[in-house]
């Protein structure tokens, strides 16, 4: 690929721009108190990255109808922004390499499973709104990922072809998803929830343990399919 050709990032929000795993572990806490439920972290471990629809079942129990399941899960969430209003922080790498991705000429976009009220949340709390052409978010897509249908949204919204695009992912559903969509996949491990065997695994053309070294060089690199210089 020429580097003059159009390219572009999609980022996935959480575990790879934040990390508000601890922000969810408090909502679904106090929500559980409140319910007067047990939640351990091995519960929130269980059921990390599940939908509302089906942790609240597992969880709470199968009595709920889908409206009650609705109701708890917006009050889950709301508690969820009440945290994060509190304070988020972007992960190391993150501010730097936003702008020299921007200063380079790449187009960006957010890919996320998360509903559109928390990724406006934490674009405004952390103030990297203005670097994303476009947000992808659960209201806007079917499938969950590891359907690529999120990225290829973002893609479709940036209007960059999906082999010129490459997903910075946290979790291996995420790096099956931009592998399927026919993009490159960077793995990161920082936040420490999936190895790198698993994002390896799961197709990544890289693995790195965070954004803190990584440069625009390396991404086009990758995207280009040219011999990394890590
Ligand atoms: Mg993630």
């Amino acid at each position: 690929m020429n580097q003059a050709d159009p390219w572009a990032v999609l980022w996935d929000v959480d575990g790879t721009l934040v990390d508000t795993a601890e922000l969810h572990f408090q909502a679904w806490l106090k929500l559980a108190n409140e319910l007067g439920k047990p939640f351990t972290r091995a519960d929130f471990a269980g059921t990390f990255g599940w939908r509302n629809p089906e942790i609240i079942p597992k969880l709470f129990g199968t009595h709920y109808s889908e409206a009650e399941i609705a109701d708890l899960g917006d009050y889950k969430e709301n508690l969820y922004r009440a945290e994060a209003e509190k304070g988020v922080s972007l992960l190391p790498g993150v501010v730097a390499l936003l702008h020299a991705i921007a200063a380079a000429g790449g187009k960006q976009a957010i890919g996320s499973s998360a509903p559109r009220r928390n990724i406006e949340l934490i674009l405004t709390m952390t103030n990297t709104g203005a670097h994303f052409a476009a947000v992808v978010a659960l209201e806007d897509t079917r499938r969950g990922k590891p359907d690529p249908e999120v990225f290829l949204r973002g893609a479709e919204a940036l209007d960059i072809d999906p082999n010129r695009c490459i997903v910075l992912e946290d979790a291996p559903v995420g790096v099956q998803a931009a592998k399927t969509g026919g993009m490159k996949a960077v793995g990161i491990t920082f936040v420490g929830h999936h190895s790198a065997e698993k994002l390896r695994g799961a197709g990544a053309d890289l693995v790195v343990n965070s954004l803190e070294h990584m440069t625009v060089r390396q991404l086009i690199d990758v995207i280009s399919d040219e011999p990394r210089t890590m």
